[in-house]
């Protein structure tokens, strides 16, 4: 990738570009695990797994952009299933010794640094984000150097080594109150590495902020033509949109909102039919809170990151129950960090989970909780 610049002519580093073959790679290692299964052997993997989590000690959180298997297995062996904030937060909180961590790999890794004295196991820790691919810690902390004016806002989406040289971290469900309160001190922002939610932030802000020019290849899918078409198909529907999507989809939402403020939107008893703008996976919780409602895939342009016919995200699709079934047998996708670079890493996430337990007091003082 080019190295793009801002209109104040600052100059982001180059960036590596995602080619076809990381994603052939993840879509094939997806295709395995979700391979047809032989009579019985769904079943039979899932009682091994839940035999396996008993006898390890371990428990299983997934994202809500993996599969349904994997979110129900999650629920019934008293795991969770969440957006990645809450995955840290729950696996920090639950007191199982092993955190199996079906998603991607920045989830692992904020997993291990908020718990180093837990084993953290991967289906597949090969399974990552383009946010993260694009965003090297090199090239990262040489920009930060050239402007240390800025404080350094990332992403979770990016790896251990990048949180470690950031001042905060945030998910897209707590972005914009941390950038507002960031207003407040009068900061400026270096933001990275998702540009679109970094525009949108910026929006709503106004806050002077330098953006990585990165970007999440199913979101970057996601083409506001389409969705104005379906959306006169579906008058009624309300069009949620994660804002990690292009600025002209954004503009189409009825609500911008996380994961969990959109399955959270979902459940509005006024609505009945939802146009929705992120990763499928999401539709198993929302279906199961509202199974009556309908829920549509928002249309994408149907090329480069995501399959020609779906919108999954190549990695999150790399876990499945053959590979967690192997990992807890073999437990050879262990995630570890650096200890230094654990320590460093730590400060922005804790950052980030005490402004959010402040705000949950300040809501509740206020009668909001
Ligand atoms: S959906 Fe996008 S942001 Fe999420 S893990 Fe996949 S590539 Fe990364």
């Amino acid at each position: 990738m080019t190295a793009p610049s801002d209109k104040r002519d600052i100059t982001f580093p180059s960036l590596p570009s995602i080619d076809q073959g990381q994603l052939d790679e993840a879509w094939a290692e997806a295709a395995r695990q979700s391979a047809e299964y032989a009579p019985g052997e769904r079943r039979a993997l899932k009682e091994r797994i839940k035999q396996l989590l008993k006898e390890q000690d371990a428990v299983l959180v997934a994202h809500y952009y993996t599969s349904d298997d994997l979110q129900q297995l999650a629920e019934e062996t008293g795991g969770h299933v969440a957006d990645s904030l809450e995955m840290a937060r729950f696996g920090n909180e639950h007191p199982a010794s092993t955190l199996v961590v079906a998603g991607v790999c920045f989830m692992g890794e904020t997993a291990k640094i908020l718990n180093p004295e837990k084993r953290v196991l991967m289906p597949d820790k090969r399974a990552t984000c383009s946010l993260d691919l694009e965003c090297p810690a090199e090239p990262f902390a040489r920009f930060c150097d050239a402007h240390p004016d800025y404080t350094s806002v990332v992403y979770a989406n990016t790896s251990a080594a990048v949180k470690a040289r950031a001042d905060w971290v945030v998910t897209s469900g707590i972005a914009l109150p941390i950038i507002k309160h960031l207003a407040t001190q009068q900061e400026k922002v270096l933001w990275a590495p998702d540009r679109h939610l970094g525009s949108y932030v910026q929006g709503r802000t106004g806050v002077d902020m330098l953006i990585w020019p990165g970007s999440c290849v199913v979101h970057e899918q996601f083409k506001a033509d389409g969705i104005k078409k379906l959306h006169e198909k579906y008058p009624q529907a309300q069009v949620l949109v994660h804002p990690e999507s292009p600025a002209d989809v954004i503009a189409l939402a009825d609500v911008v909102d996380s994961t969990t403020g959109l399955i959270k939107a979902s459940l509005n008893p006024e609505v009945q039919q939802f146009i929705v703008a992120t990763e499928p996976g999401i539709f198993y919780k929302m279906k199961q809170a509202s199974p009556r409602k309908t829920f549509l895939e928002a249309p994408s342009g149907g090329l480069g990151g995501s399959c020609e016919s779906c919108l999954r995200c190549p990695w999150m699709a790399m876990n499945g129950l053959r590979n967690l079934a192997r990992v807890l047998e073999t437990g050879d996708q262990e995630i570890t960090i650096n200890e230094d670079v654990r320590r460093k890493a730590l400060l922005p996430i804790q950052r980030m989970l005490d402004f959010a337990k402040q705000q949950r007091i300040t809501m509740k003082d206020k009668g909001n909780a």
